[in-house]
Order: C-alpha cells, then sequence, then structure tokens
C-alpha cells in the first residue's frame, strides 16, 4: 500500500513513482484520476496532497492490511516480510465482508474477545 501523506508529509511525483515502482507518467494519470474524483489534490508539478475523503479511504484500506497481514502472519504461519508484501497485494481485492469474516477467524483462532468491527459497517 502507498501512504500518500504520513503524519502530513507531503509526497512528490517522483518519490511515489520510485515507491510505486511505476514510471511518473503513469503516476501522473493515477493522480489525476484521483484528483477528479475528489480523493487528493494535485495540481502538475505541484505536491500530492490528501484530501479528507482520500484520507478516510486510505485509512480503510490499511485496516484491510492489517487483517491480512495478521492472517497471513499469526493464523497461516508465514514470516513477517513476505505476509506484508502478500497483504499489499489482495489487500484491494476483498470486500469488507469478506475481512470482517477473516477477522473473525482470526478471533476464534487466536482465543480473542469480541470481533473489532474493521469497516465500520455494522
Ligand atoms: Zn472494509
Amino acid at each position: 500500500m502507498v501512504i500518500i501523506e504520513s503524519g502530513g508529509e507531503k509526497i512528490t511525483v517522483s518519490r511515489l513513482a520510485s515507491m510505486m515502482g511505476i514510471s511518473k507518467p503513469s503516476v501522473v494519470e493515477l493522480l489525476q484520476r484521483l484528483s477528479s474524483r475528489g480523493y487528493i489534490t494535485y495540481e502538475r508539478y505541484r505536491l500530492v496532497k490528501l484530501r479528507p475523503k482520500g484520507r478516510k479511504v486510505g485509512v480503510h484500506v490499511y485496516k484491510h492490511h492489517s487483517v491480512l497481514l495478521r492472517f497471513i502472519r499469526d493464523v497461516l504461519g508465514a514470516g513477517e516480510e513476505r505476509a506484508e508484501k502478500e497483504a499489499c497485494k489482495v489487500e484491494h481485492l476483498l470486500s469488507c465482508d469478506t475481512i470482517m469474516r477473516i477477522q473473525r477467524l482470526i478471533d476464534g483462532r487466536l482465543n480473542l474477545k469480541g470481533t473489532e468491527d474493521v469497516c465500520g459497517s455494522k
């Protein structure tokens, strides 16, 4: 997952390109799309800034990521590094409902009390 803004830190196109491993034109195209949908503020040659709508989505994706990371690492017993990488790959693909079910499975397996509603859906 790419955190566009962390702790008020703003990020440039070049830095995003190297973080995501894609070309600068691809980053610009992605930013323009996110900008037109109201997730970020982006102007050519200017810094990228998350808007409230974008920040909300970022936090949500991060929660999905945390659940998947715990599942792959703590339940399946995979190593931290691989768990982190694979959680990144699938976090965008799964629905909130599936994430909730995985969360419940983790809690059951690890004998944790109560399931935290990571998605805020219920
Ligand atoms: Zn969700």
